[in-house]
């Protein structure tokens, strides 16, 4: 190399921007500690499949670690660690700081709901000996990939009593597993001709459950009225409680390495469940925060935040402002003063569909945590743009604690978009940027992360909230 050109090397390092692989950048004992990190993840992903798992494995987490229950009526001092559990679908977990509520909360809101497949309100019924369940689909999903996969069932039903079943199946070695069915290729020549989008149909998503008859040859439906039987053994249920319930179709398969190198965790449900699960090991990690630490793990997120259990209610307000109360304090000021870190997943570049991103704003497996300024789509319509300064103070923070990121966008301008809770937290007057982890094959029954990009998450989400 002459010596012009290492000049013009070294120029170029102090000048330009060049996002790199994480493994070049941390020791080899960080990365033994992202793959053991990712170890506990894995196991999370198995035990929490929906909203309602999530929150109870948190919760159960939680309370090991001497959070409690929140009460509005209580007082509390630096350290005190509650949870809300609103409903069993969403958790607040808060620390509280030493410093006063009125200089703001340390945040990170991530979503604990995934694209699936709910039964829909009056799901079970025959067809030529056969027994399927009627399907509506929830959040963003390509359809033909829901089909020939093995799927679990999850859920709740209230009885005509009042009472409770949970129901969860599919999932343990040994309990049957459910499936929707798909066209042969060699039948499947008009089905072909449909665009993908239309490849499979949203009432042709029907899950395939029995095909044994009830023993009488009396009666009609007997394949229905036997499956009805078992799961009035099972579950004491009639058909009529499947009105009264909330069940998920989600697929059955458990979370594994990918790669010979094992550099990848592949699982059902990682947006958003990988950026809550690091952001709630990050205040799990929290001890004597100087800030009040709260991390909020939603609901709703895929359909939009609606809901009295997603992010477009008030319920986090009404939190905040209980905690405000306590403190004498109005709870604006606490809003106005905190500072966010909107925790959700972005699309990783697939060399395989290069032409969806642009190469110098896309985020990359392994280059780290991924900040994201802005969503939306269009005319950046539909998001919360973070300010310079804010994404200023971030990326300062991130450097200054080692811990490796990068900025992207979600697909190049006019491709298509999305949106985050951001929006619904800016709504509040609260700083906030988003910072998650870049997904392969966001929202199909396998997605993909990279295990360094999940551990630089966790440790993006500690240093913000151990902020002095
Ligand atoms: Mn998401
Ligand atoms: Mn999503």
């Amino acid at each position: 190399m002459s010596k012009e050109n290492s000049k013009a090397e070294e120029l170029k390092k102090e000048l330009f921007y060049e996002p790199k692989h994480a493994a070049e950048i941390i020791s080899a004992a960080e990365v033994k500690k992202a793959d053991k990190f990712c170890e506990d993840y894995k196991a999370f992903l198995n035990a929490s499949k929906t909203e309602r798992e999530a929150v109870k494995y948190i919760v159960a987490k939680a309370q090991k670690l001497g959070y409690v229950p929140f009460d509005r009526d209580k007082k509390y001092k630096a350290g005190d660690k509650v949870y809300y559990n609103n409903r069993g679908k969403s958790v607040i977990l808060a620390i509280i700081g030493k410093k006063p509520l009125k200089d703001g909360v340390r945040l990170s809101a991530a979503h604990i709901d995934s694209p699936r497949l709910d039964l829909k309100q009056n799901p079970l019924y025959e067809d030529t000996d056969m027994a399927l369940f009627k399907t509506h689909y929830y959040g963003g999903i390509k359809k033909y990939q829901w089909t020939a996969i093995p799927l679990s069932l999850h859920g709740v039903l209230i009885r005509r009593d009042g009472s409770k079943v949970e129901v969860n199946i599919g999932e343990k070695e040994g309990e049957p597993q459910f499936v929707v069915t798909d066209l042969l290729p060699h039948l499947g020549q008009e089905q072909m001709k449909r665009t993908l989008a239309d490849g499979v149909r949203g009432e042709e998503l029907n899950i395939l459950i029995g095909s044994r008859p009830f023993n009488d040859d009396k009666a009609s439906e007997k394949v229905k009225l036997n499956i009805m039987k078992l799961l009035n053994e099972k579950y004491g249920i009639v058909e009529s409680d499947f009105l009264s319930a909330e069940l998920e179709i989600v697929p059955a398969f458990k979370a594994n390495d990918i790669g010979f190198d094992r550099s990848f965790v592949g699982s059902y449900g990682q947006d958003d469940r990988v950026c809550a699960y690091t952001a709630a090991e990050a205040i799990f990690a929290l001890k004597n925060p100087t800030y009040t630490a709260i991390a909020i793990l939603t609901d709703k997120e895929e359909i939009g935040s609606d809901g009295n259990t997603g992010l477009n209610s008030s319920y986090f307000k009404y939190f905040v402002a209980d905690l405000a109360w306590q403190q004498g304090i109005n709870y604006h000021t606490v809003l106005t003063n905190t500072q966010c870190l909107s925790a959700d997943v972005n699309a990783a570049f697939d060399p395989t569909f290069p032409d969806v991103s642009e190469r110098k704003n896309a985020s990359y497996c392994n280059k780290g945590v991924v900040i994201t300024k802005y969503t939306g789509r269009a005319g950046k319509a539909g998001t919360s743009d973070a300010s310079a300064e804010y994404m200023g103070k971030i990326r300062n923070m991130l450097d200054a604690n080692k811990v490796v990121w990068q900025t992207g966008e979600l697909g190049k301008v006019d491709a298509g978009g999305g949106g985050t809770v951001a929006m619904y937290l800016a709504a509040l007057d609260i700083d906030v940027i988003d910072l998650g982890v870049p997904v392969l094959s966001m929202h199909a029954p396998f997605e993909i992360t990279a295990k360094l990009d999940v551990y630089m998450a966790y440790r993006a989400f500690k240093v913000f909230m151990e902020e002095k």
